[in-house]
């Protein structure tokens, strides 16, 4: 009886043991494959269990059910934050500059030179007009012309013909006696001694003072235009007149010394006029220099070329103009 009982127990351990090796191999035996360690293990152990082979979790499936819906959240502020994105345009319309326009060579050539932010002007407009050597205005005219006191202690300008008078271009003429009254209220003499040429008067000019001088080419020794030839010269443009303490026969180099003309380079840019020929920039303006010459630029640009030091050619040379 015992050793039924025994050989019994022993044989439904063997049946158990059997049982058990048989559903260990069978859960640990892929379906999918032969190699219990390759790939499609590893799927299977994703798929039916969301578990990797080395028996941790997968934590992704779950979360990327969550993560979905998170793009449409956002998705729904984003649409709550448009009116903020309109709202900002309005206040910030910063223009951007053609770095191939005058104005932006402007500003690229200045900051090369370590100069200031140059003014944004059109460098086109007639305040701006260059007039010289290389760039002949042949037979330009002002279309108006206004007339001035030669001296200031009458004070009113014309616009009728008068040709004991100095005249100008009449956009500066006011400006012009306005610079001329305020040097006259310091006390010192102004001469309105030439305003505008006319082509031939110019020609006619320019070869009186040749003949005078022994030369043809309107230039002195040092290679310095004294005269310019007809076309070339900026009084026929009318936005420049020569003003002195009074009447002189002879410009040269002494009336540097005259208080009036001292006064005037220091105010001039305030009306909007500058010391067209610096004796210092002789080299670049290719005229010697005319400390009586003064040129209407409009006062954007006087004040930028007067604190910089910057003749006309070098000013507009900024601009990629002359
Ligand atoms: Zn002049």
């Amino acid at each position: 009886m015992k050793a039924n009982r025994v050989v019994r127990v022993i044989i439904g351990l063997l049946v158990l043991a059997i049982f058990l090796a048989y559903f260990q191999i069978r859960a640990s035996y892929s379906p999918m494959s032969g190699d219990i360690t390759g790939p499609n293990w590893e799927e299977y152990l994703r798929i039916n269990f969301n578990m990797r082979p080395d028996g941790s979790l997968i934590e992704e499936a779950a979360p990327a059910q969550e993560a979905e819906p998170a793009p449409a959240a956002e998705a729904a502020p984003a649409q709550e934050a448009q009116p903020v994105e309109l709202a900002e345009p309005v206040p910030t319309p910063e223009p951007t500059v053609d770095p191939a326009s005058p104005y932006g060579q402007a500003l690229i050539n200045a900051a090369a030179r370590g100069l200031p932010e140059p003014p944004a002007l059109d460098v086109n407009s007639w305040e701006l007009m260059l007039v010289n050597a290389e760039h002949s205005i042949n037979q330009y005219e002002p279309e108006q012309l206004a007339y001035l006191n030669q001296t200031v202690d009458e004070t009113d300008i014309q616009y009728a013909y008068n040709g004991y008078r100095c005249a100008v271009d009449s956009r500066i003429a006011e400006n012009l006696l306005n610079m001329a009254l305020a040097c006259k209220n310091t006390g010192l003499p102004v001469y309105l001694s030439s305003g505008y040429r006319s082509y031939n008067e110019q020609a006619a000019n320019f070869q009186r003072v040749c003949q005078n001088n022994g030369i043809t080419d309107g230039k002195n020794a040092e290679g310095h235009y004294i005269t310019m030839p007809a076309g070339c010269s900026e009084h026929q443009s009318g936005l420049c007149c020569d003003i002195t303490d009074h009447y002189r026969e002879i410009k040269n180099d002494s009336i540097a010394e005259t208080a009036t003309v001292q006064w005037l380079a220091q105010n001039c840019a305030d009306y909007g006029f500058v010391l067209r020929f610096p004796v210092d920039k002789r080299e670049i303006t290719h005229v010697m220099g005319e400390s009586w010459h003064f040129r209407y630029v409009g006062a954007e640009a006087a004040r930028y070329m007067t604190d910089n030091n910057l003749c006309l050619e070098e000013f507009l040379g900024l601009y990629g103009v002359a």
